[in-house]
């Protein structure tokens, strides 16, 4: 899951990035508005954090040339707190969810991870398919109910990003861009090490190949 972190406290912006990094995001940060409306325009984010007092230009305006322009990535906003007028503005303009400053990180993700998986349609208690759960707070994963496997960072986010999308042809390219951020990409060849990994943790038949297109996770019908 690639994430857009629009924030200009420079101190809050940097423990959120540790924090959602270590929860396996992979967060890419904008300091003013423009840079957050260029980013939002032109990579492919799963979600955005976005605080609405900006330089530049405001969150608000960032949020309306993204919906204006068929953006529909999913937005939590970060207002101040008891504004409730900015929580009346940025709904109107499209926001999804937001959050009052000072907020504990811990909620923040909640809201994060609950976001996301309305987007996608997920079952809200978690990450599962027949036999295998995916325990997202300890980054493991539970084969038929029996001892907890440890993964790895790249292999729970490889994983998540999967399971959050099951049944859908996902390419190595498309991989790749929600598995890393705008500093660390990598070759998408990379990908395939990472699948196979996990197919020897899971068993062969969960992750399908196909050919020329990419992989596909579920059981078959
Ligand atoms: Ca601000």
């Amino acid at each position: 899951m690639r994430l857009l972190l629009v924030e200009d406290d420079l101190n809050l912006s940097r423990s959120l990035k540790i924090e959602f990094e270590h929860a396996g995001y992979a967060v890419d940060t904008a300091m003013d508005g423009q840079e957050a409306e260029f980013l939002g325009t032109t990579e492919n984010y799963d979600i955005v954090i976005l605080d609405l007092g900006l330089p530049k230009l405001s969150g608000l305006e960032v949020l309306r040339l993204w919906r204006q322009n068929q953006n529909n990535v999913p937005v939590i906003i970060l207002t101040a707190r008891d504004a409730w007028h900015e929580k009346v503005d940025g709904f109107k303009v499209g926001a999804d969810d937001y959050l009052g400053k000072p907020f504990h990180t811990e909620e923040l993700l909640a809201r994060v991870e609950a976001l996301l998986k309305r987007q996608h349609g997920v079952n809200k208690s978690g990450l599962s398919a027949p036999g295998i759960e995916l325990n997202e707070e300890q980054q493991t994963l539970l084969i038929n109910g029996q001892q907890p496997i440890e993964l790895t960072a790249v292999e729970f986010r490889l994983l998540r990003y999967l399971m959050m999308n099951s049944g859908k042809v996902l390419s190595k390219a498309q991989l790749r861009e929600h598995l890393y951020d705008n500093e660390n990409e990598h070759d998408s060849n990379v990908i395939e090490v990472y699948i196979n990994r996990l197919r020897s943790k899971l068993g062969k038949d969960l992750i399908t190949t196909r050919r020329g297109q990419g992989y596909v996770f579920g059981k078959k019908m």
